[in-house]
């Protein structure tokens, strides 16, 4: 079967970057949220992002117009009933995303893949959601989508691997490179790493052993990494850092390192989830 139409369910911070991906890479999309106002922000998000493209001189006015024709947003579930491949990028939460794939798996043809975008969840666990767990897959994208060249590809108990295959072409037509994680474990390979590295940069702050800014600069200067952990962590969103330790804390309780920190706790309960609400660690209103 050629994939042609791509169906994104949720217009939030990743979803509007892979729908952007996905038109650039000359497939049609279909985008819905729950609200016109979600879908119209993750629209123009896009439409932002590519005006700075055309201003950059990297691409034309003419072809920013064809990347947004190719896109069509909807609140509609209905609308994504004949599209080829499904990617699944709502809230991280597992009651959600499984009757999400139960309504997409009523809804689709049944030979179309169902990927999901979760950072950490089981994807065994969302596909026992649907009647075709061979066809659901792990399609972990990195934030900021366009720019991030990562994809990770996460096997399910039951994914198959004609499945795994086509996820992989499709990756490399978007633009992306890929890496396999070959068994469905928490937080899969990057978060695996990052998570443990933030957890230690939060108990160097609490036991007062150095500055946030410092602890970013020695990360960045001392590790070459490209952003300091707390910077990071504004990026990707508090909230979501938190869901993912407490998780990761949940599923994997033998290892005691996933105690998350009081002080990300008390950010979160604050509303301070990072860049998105314009302060986490650090303000950025300034
Ligand atoms: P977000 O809150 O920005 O967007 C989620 C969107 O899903 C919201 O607009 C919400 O209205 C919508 N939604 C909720 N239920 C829906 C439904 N039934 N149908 C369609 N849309 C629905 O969240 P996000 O940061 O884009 O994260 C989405 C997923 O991607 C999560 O699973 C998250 O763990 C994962 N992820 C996030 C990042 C990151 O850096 N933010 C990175 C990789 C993966």
């Amino acid at each position: 079967m050629e994939i042609k139409t791509i169906g994104v369910l949720g217009a939030g911070v990743m979803g509007n970057g892979i729908a952007q991906v996905a038109a650039q890479a000359g497939y049609d999309v279909v985008l819905r949220d729950i609200e016109d106002r979600f879908v119209e922000g993750g629209i123009k998000n896009i439409d932002k992002f590519l005006t700075k493209s055309v201003e950059k001189g990297k691409m034309t006015e003419e072809q920013k117009k064809g990347v947004l024709s190719k896109i069509k947003g909807t609140t509609k579930m209905e609308d994504l009933k004949d599209v080829d491949f499904v990617i699944e990028v709502v809230v991280e939460v597992m009651d959600v995303k499984k009757k999400v794939f139960a309504e997409l798996d009523e809804l689709t043809r049944k030979e179309v893949i169902l990927a999901t975008n979760t950072s950490s969840m089981s994807i065994t666990e969302i596909a026992t959601a649907t009647k075709r767990q061979d066809k659901v897959v792990g399609m972990h994208f990195f934030n900021p989508v366009p720019l991030m060249r990562l994809v990770e590809i996460v096997r399910g108990y039951n994914t198959s691997d004609e499945t795994v295959e086509i996820t992989k072409d499709l990756t490399k037509k978007f633009g992306k490179e890929y890496v396999e994680v070959k068994v469905d474990v928490p937080a899969f390979i990057v978060n695996r790493l990052m998570i443990p590295h933030f957890i230690e940069a939060m108990k160097l702050l609490e036991q007062g052993v150095a500055t946030k800014e410092d602890i970013d600069k020695a990360a960045k200067l001392g590790l070459n990494y490209p952003m300091g952990p707390f910077e990071l962590m504004d990026l990707t969103g508090l909230d979501i850092n938190l869901h993912v330790n407490e998780y990761l804390r949940k599923e994997l309780p033998q290892e005691l390192k996933w105690q998350s920190s009081l002080e990300l706790k008390n950010l979160v309960k604050a509303g301070r989830l990072g860049r998105k609400t314009g302060a986490g660690w650090y303000d950025y209103n300034k």
